[in-house]
């Protein structure tokens, strides 16, 4: 039995973990993938304080490295639902369903994941040609053509980072784009891209790998195809919150409710980072939840 699991290793859990061991509890970190969460396919981060620019997975690696230093235990494990139980709570995973994980209070810091269009040729042409992640994904690219559909921060992020190794790329953007001026002007100013306001993406093409992307003007119905090699989707994210539905603590959308503290109206429970229902999702704001939620989960142990 832990005093402490948190599920998810992004920036929120990560921060929750490095205050929950300076109090002095036993916490366990688990991921079902490598730990650093969405900021492992993040190309280049500009504004999380003291750092300037500096590669994602390398920001994430300084803060995992920070949570072995203090002992943080850490295991790769799929959390599938969470049980309130007497003593505490029975965190089931995929991996080991018939031995669940014990814990006192639990954090949970599980993120979003990408939404996809639901466009014809999507399920098709997934990972080939059509992808999420230019990070992951952008080194294929070179000297290619490329289309980016979306027009919020991580869009123009990853469309600047991608003008740097494909021939060209055409950004689709259903209304017009929403992210940072800043980034707005520097990829305009890009001599390879085309922004292409009032476009949708209306259906991915090719035979065995994506060929071309169809696309329609929202005001005349008129559509083009598109050639390319490449696509990347950028078109809002999910919270990962469907295991913990049971309890009760989710707003329509799929986002933790909490308090303040970070804690749930389930006692013991506790949220943080892009999962809860909150405006501004960034890695300064996912620490700030889980420096807030392992303190407030520290409080609750004490007098539980
Ligand atoms: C393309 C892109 C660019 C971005 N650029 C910036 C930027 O420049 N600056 C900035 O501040 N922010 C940026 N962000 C936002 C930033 O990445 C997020 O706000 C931040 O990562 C949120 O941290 P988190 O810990 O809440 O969630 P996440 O980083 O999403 O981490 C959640 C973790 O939970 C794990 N998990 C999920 N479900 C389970 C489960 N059932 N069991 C176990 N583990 C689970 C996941 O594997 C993941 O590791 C960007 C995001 C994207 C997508």
């Amino acid at each position: 039995m832990h005093d402490l699991v948190i599920i998810g290793s992004g920036p929120a859990g990560m921060t929750a973990a490095i205050y929950g061991v300076r109090s002095n509890l036993s916490v366990l970190l688990l991921d079902r993938l490598a730990p650093g969460g969405q900021i492992v396919n993040t190309s280049e981060i500009q504004n999380y304080p003291g750092m300037g620019t500096i590669n994602g997975a390398e920001l994430a690696i300084k803060m995992y490295q920070h949570t072995q230093e203090l002992g943080v235990e850490f295991d790769y494990l799929t959390v599938t639902g969470v049980t309130p139980g007497e003593k505490g709570f029975s965190l089931t995973c995929a991996e080991r369903p018939d031995d669940p994980v014990e814990a006192r209070a639990v954090i949970v810091a599980t993120g979003t994941t990408p939404r996809t269009l639901e466009v014809e040729g999507e399920d098709r042409l997934r990972g080939n040609g059509l992808s999420w992640c230019a990070v992951c994904d952008g080194a294929a690219c070179r000297d290619q053509d490329v289309v980016v559909v979306g027009g919020g921060n991580s869009a123009v992020e990853e469309a600047l980072f991608l003008s740097e190794l494909a021939s060209s790329v055409t950004v689709l953007v259903r209304r017009t784009m929403r992210a940072d001026p800043a980034s707005c002007d520097r990829l305009r100013s890009r001599d390879n891209v085309t922004v292409m306001e009032g476009w949708n993406a209306v259906a991915f093409e090719g035979a065995a790998c994506l060929e071309s992307v169809r696309v329609r003007c929202a005001a005349t119905g008129e559509e083009r195809q598109i050639a390319c090699q490449h696509a990347f989707e950028y078109v809002g994210l999910e919270p990962v919150t469907s295991f913990v539905a049971d309890l009760g603590i989710l707003d329509d959308a799929g986002y933790v409710v909490v308090n303040s503290g970070m804690g749930t109206t389930v006692p013991g429970v506790f949220a943080c980072g892009d999962c809860i229902e909150k405006d501004l999702r960034q890695v300064v704001t996912a620490c700030s939840d889980g420096a807030v939620a392992a303190r407030a989960a520290a409080r609750w142990l004490k007098n539980a």
